[in-house]
């Protein structure tokens, strides 16, 4: 019996204000609960039902009966002495773990946030996906992570970035419904054009998305401007070839008007020669992309190796001289466990060797 009650609580962080106003209204509330509900969990971002002291307190305890609450517990922070970037790991509440990253720059405060816990694409340079997928986040778990730093930090976030642990289009519906909520005037009100969603390339979902119509920016993460090159680091590749991936990011533009981003990690002699570069230009300049260049971030359990200072910056010019604007991305958070998926991995192998002992 409370096996069953608990699978049919539905999870209130993920409706929107419509869903909410609905469902109390056949559990026999008024409508208005609803709004003042909302307000309390996605603008005053409170813990929990007792915190909301202007419904009755039989009302609290009925939602508490209804309703799932997501809240993530902080496990661990941990703060850059270079440039205050701050990891935290987070546990949801069956015990997973997901991290996120806060950055704070000149022109407002950032959250890297996770979309899954671990990730089934296999890219060879990455950490989050050597243990494969374990599930999809909730909306609310996604928010939360917003959520949460927001009042640990006591600062605003004002750019939310999906490019941390998982592949956001691999979680499609729910990655909707996180961006319709972090997004809505009745919430946080985060600008669409302060959102970026990061993807590996599943062509089928960018075009889904494309029609969505959002003001969000997208990127893409290349990596090799050859099909060859690209299934060398990204199995994703074997799946979608190069032409098909443009031919969706043309479609994506002319739906959306949003330029995208390319993201380009340089690993040491496999995909940062003058030639690549060259090949890279010619991807990016018709779709007037910028392109985001990352120094790979060395994972103990690759073995790739970050391109010098020198070659970033000729093949940074290269692309700059076949009038393609690029970044060198900042590496935010070297002391700590950059990279992502390290922290969770670190945490969990941890607890296996105390375990061990
Ligand atoms: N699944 C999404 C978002 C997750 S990762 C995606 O593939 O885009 C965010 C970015 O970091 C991606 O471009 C990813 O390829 C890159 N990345 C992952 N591990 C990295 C590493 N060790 N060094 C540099 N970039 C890395």
């Amino acid at each position: 019996m409370n096996d069953d009650r608990q699978r049919i609580k539905k999870d209130i962080k993920s409706m929107t204000l419509e869903q909410l106003k609905e469902d109390l209204v056949s559990r026999g509330e008024k409508a208005f609960r609803a709004k003042q509900m909302y307000e309390w969990m996605h603008v005053k971002l409170a813990e929990e039902f007792a915190e909301m002291t202007d419904l009755s307190k039989t009302l609290r305890e009925n939602c508490a009966s209804w309703y799932d609450y997501t809240c993530l517990k902080v496990v661990r922070v941990q703060e850059s002495k270079i440039d205050g970037t701050k990891k935290f790991l987070f546990s949801l509440s069956d015990g997973n773990l997901v991290e996120s990253v806060w950055m704070k720059y000149k022109h407002g405060n950032s959250v890297c946030i996770s979309s899954q816990v671990g990730c089934r694409m296999g890219c060879r340079f990455c950490a989050s996906t050597l243990d494969g997928l374990e599930r999809n986040l909730l909306p609310s778990e996604m928010l939360e992570q917003v959520y949460a730093i927001t009042r640990l930090t006591g600062e605003r976030v004002s750019n939310v970035v999906v490019m941390g642990t998982g592949e956001p289009l691999d979680n499609y519906e729910n990655l909707l419904r996180f961006i319709q909520l972090l997004t809505d005037e009745n919430g946080l009100h985060i600008s669409q054009r302060n959102v970026t969603v990061s993807t590996c390339g599943i062509v089928p979902r960018i075009y889904s998305l494309a029609g969505e119509k959002l003001q969000i920016t997208l990127a893409l993460s290349l990596h090799a401007p050859e099909d060859e090159k690209r299934r060398s680091l990204m199995p994703v590749a074997n799946r979608y070839s190069i032409r098909e991936l443009m031919e969706a990011c043309r479609y994506y533009l002319e739906q959306t008007g949003r330029r995208i981003t390319f993201e380009y990690s340089l690993a040491a002699g496999v995909n940062d020669s003058d030639e690549d570069a060259q090949k890279l230009a010619a991807l990016a300049g018709p779709l007037n992309c910028h392109v985001n260049l990352i120094p790979v971030n060395p994972v103990k359990e690759r073995d790739y190796a970050q391109s010098d200072r020198e070659r970033v910056r000729a093949f940074r010019q290269k692309l700059e001289q076949n009038r393609v604007n690029a970044t060198v991305r900042r590496e935010m958070g070297r002391d700590i466990d950059g990279a992502c998926g390290q922290l969770r991995r670190k945490h969990a192998q941890a607890a296996v060797n105390c375990n061990d002992d």
